[in-house]
């Protein structure tokens, strides 16, 4: 969460601050600032609100080439122009920006108070400004490792101090920090996405690592400041995946690039001679695969939503117990961990910190642990012992979709593969693969069909509050349903399985609350047909997504058919529907869909 961004260079720094902001505003969107450093020391510009509010707030000559930026997603005290950072020092020699939590900032601030220090903000993140100038080293680097030295938490964070106006001091501790290289300038980001456009010759900053950068290069250290060697590498990707072009926002360009996400996470993966799936990157033989004996897959938010789905394709084609449990707490519950268990971590941005964690809690408990992650050399992604890597391409709206779809992909990779080494038949192998490479198109044909879903979205978008339901496979499709629609529409949505509705939530089921429900033609229809009966005789309105043929007798109700595939594959193509319910109920509610309210992309905070 939140965006850092940061130049040496000779160009004017302010605008490249403010163009970088604005492409990271999807990972904290409630303030943002500017400090620079110029010949007279650090100017520092900052207010609540967005990326254009600042730029438009901005003192006429507000020049300077070393910079950094920030867009914030509030820990620590409310949005307001005091809290936004950069943040400073008393004199106001230094500023840093900050992402992530200063577990111990109470007591530190409580010391510095005692210690005659002013506070000004609310935030954990300002303690960090002061113990920088109180340090008595001589350079910005031995003073940033002692002030983080006092410090517990998690930081990814950029140090202007104007005794050193040469650098900029960065430091990673479980918040993502690249420093981008170009001629003679360089950048500092969170996020390849701020600096894109200007290089995408990059070099990941290590956890517990800082690291110099000048207009010339940089020099990584670790934290007892002995230098380790980071080589700038650069990425192959297309700057133009981080403009939202011709559509009205990175979620619906990122729905629409499904079909050719879900046929690059299959590319190469499927092996028709044996019915089965490469997947080279687990590093696991055959031996190995064989000697699992239960999948434990972990993940938060949609990704442990689908990671629910991928449970169930693991029982089903490779019959070994399985289940999902959300990432975030997991760590805190001082898991058991087996050495014949897979555990399988899930994260798109493959930093969110709580799996990240639970990831770390596994291996240092000797575990193994393979991750389902999209963003290329991650820290998810380089904690593990192997993995899947997604192939969705940058996902840049809150609300995944692209990533989603193709992490419920990946799982039927790895279950076809945990299957085909144990009972799953060649012919049942085949079928699978068969119904997996008609995925793409027949997203395609659901798409197709947007502007029909979009005229129920837009019913829908007048309920308070809704219900989304389903069974076994369907009941997962229907979280993530509901969590799609509660984050973007702001309505309330809760999912329950279907089974349990007369348990309790029937209750509230009226003429005002729709529910959507989840009926593909497997072996619960009837009963799930029996429930909607249930719903339609207490006048709740109903919107079924299903399949061409399937009866569902006299009930009053929208119907939404997908196109069939294998019945285990059903899951993705079932939520589809649901992403344009979701998106179109917000976009008539009016809403900023791609910067949701109270959220943020890549969840890097405990
Ligand atoms: N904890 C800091 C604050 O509340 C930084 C939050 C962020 O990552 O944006 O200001």
């Amino acid at each position: 969460m939140c965006g850092i961004v940061g130049y040496v260079g000779a160009q004017q720094a302010t605008p490249l601050l403010l163009e970088g902001l604005t492409r990271l505003e999807h990972r904290g969107y409630d303030s943002a600032g500017i400090a620079l450093l110029g010949g007279t020391g650090i100017k520092v510009a900052k207010r609540a609100g967005r990326v254009r509010d600042l730029a438009e707030g901005l003192p006429k000559r507000f020049a300077g080439r070393i910079g950094i930026g920030h867009t914030r997603w509030a820990t620590h005290g409310p949005a307001n122009d005091v809290n936004a950072h950069p943040h400073t020092d008393a004199k106001g020699l230094v500023a840093v920006v900050h992402n992530g939590i200063i577990d111990n900032a109470a007591s530190l601030r409580q010391r510095l108070a005692d210690e005659g220090i002013d506070l000004v903000s609310d935030t954990d993140t300002e303690v960090l400004a002061h113990l920088v100038a109180l340090s008595e080293e001589s350079t910005l680097e031995g003073k940033v490792v002692e002030a983080l030295a006092a410090v517990d938490g998690t930081y990814g964070l950029a140090v202007v101090h104007a005794d050193f106006p040469d650098r900029l001091v960065v430091a990673r501790n479980g918040s993502p920090l690249l420093i981008g290289v170009g001629e003679r300038e360089m950048y500092v980001a969170s996020d390849l996405a701020a600096i894109v456009r200007h290089t995408t010759t990059v070099a990941h900053l290590g956890d517990g690592e800082i690291a110099t950068v000048t207009a010339g290069g940089f020099t990584t250290y670790g934290g007892d400041l002995r230098p380790v060697t980071r080589t700038a590498e650069t990425v192959d990707v297309d700057p133009a995946a981080y403009e939202t072009g011709e559509h009205e926002s990175f979620m619906h360009k990122e729905m629409l690039e499904q079909p050719a996400a879900a046929a690059r996470v299959l590319s190469g993966r499927l092996d028709e001679r044996f019915g089965t799936a490469h997947l080279g990157g687990l590093n696991m033989d055959a031996r190995e695969t064989r000697a699992i004996r239960r999948v434990k897959i972990l993940g938060c938010g949609s990704a442990y939503y689908v990671g629910q789905m991928g449970a169930a394709l693991v029982e089903e084609l490779a019959r070994i117990p399985a289940d999902a449990e959300a990432a975030s707490e997991f760590r805190y519950r001082d898991p058991v961990i087996e050495a014949d268990t897979l555990y399988v971590a899930v994260s798109q941005s493959g930093e969110t910190i709580d799996t990240l964690l639970a990831v770390q809690e596994i291996r240092r408990k000797g575990g193994r642990v393979v991750g389902l992650v999209n963003v290329v050399g991650s820290a998810i992604a380089r904690e593990c012992d192997g993995g899947i890597y997604l192939h969705a391409g940058p996902e840049v709206a809150v609300a995944s979709t692209k990533a989603l779809t193709n992490m419920f992909l990946g799982f039927a990779l790895l279950a076809l593969q945990l299957g085909r080494v144990r009972d799953l038949s060649i012919a049942d192998g085949r079928r699978l693969i068969h119904g997996l490479d008609r995925i793409p198109e027949q997203i395609q044909e659901i798409l197709d069909r947007e502007s029909e879903i979009a005229a129920v979205a837009e019913q829908l978008a007048a309920a308070e509050s809704l219900f989304f339901i389903g069974r076994v496979r369907g009941f997962p499709v229907a979280r993530e349903g509901a969590q799609k629609f509660k984050e973007i529409s702001y309505r309330h949505a809760e999912a329950y399985q279907t089974s349990e509705l007369k348990h309790g939530p029937l209750a509230l089921v009226s003429e005002v609350v729709p529910t959507v429900a989840i009926v593909p033609d497997d072996e619960l229809t009837d009963r799930n047909v029996g429930a909607l009966h249930e719903i339609a005789a207490r006048r709740g309105p109903l919107v079924v997504i299903t399949h061409a043929d399937v009866d569902l007798g006299e009930v009053e109700c929208v119907r939404i058919d997908v196109p069939r595939n294998e019945r285990e594959l059903d899951p993705v193509l079932l939520v589809v529907p649901l992403q344009l319910l979701a998106f179109h109920a917000a976009l008539q509610l009016g809403h900023d869909i791609d910067k949701p309210r109270n959220l943020a992309k890549s969840v890097t905070v405990e």
